[in-house]
């Protein structure tokens, strides 16, 4: 896992439980975005760390919380994603957009 994920996926131990975590971003108004933490899965706490990684990674490619840039090849979290094909930094790099 990149440290780029960490930023937006997050595990919480719970009580005899783990608890991802996936950074939402909410703008409030143009240049002003919010994020906060929603539950995406609760998995048992006696998850060995392969499974672990697994469920990190198809939380990755659900589109209900992330998107892929194909400029960066970085997975973005719903909310810094342009379009289907471009985050908003590399709209702003490549496209020329100005947000
Ligand atoms: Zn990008």
């Amino acid at each position: 896992m990149s440290s780029r994920h960490k930023e937006f996926i997050r595990v919480k131990r719970g009580n005899k439980k783990l608890v991802l975590q996936v950074s939402k971003i909410e703008w409030m108004g143009p240049h002003e975005a919010m994020s906060k933490w929603v539950t995406a899965k609760t998995l048992d706490s006696f998850i060995e760390l392969s499974d672990l990684d697994r469920e990190i990674k198809q939380l990755l490619l659900d589109p209900k919380y992330f998107g892929f840039c194909s400029q960066c090849k970085n997975y973005c979290v719903n909310g810094t994603m342009h379009s289907k094909t471009h985050c908003h930094s590399c709209a702003e790099r490549y496209l020329g957009v100005v947000h």
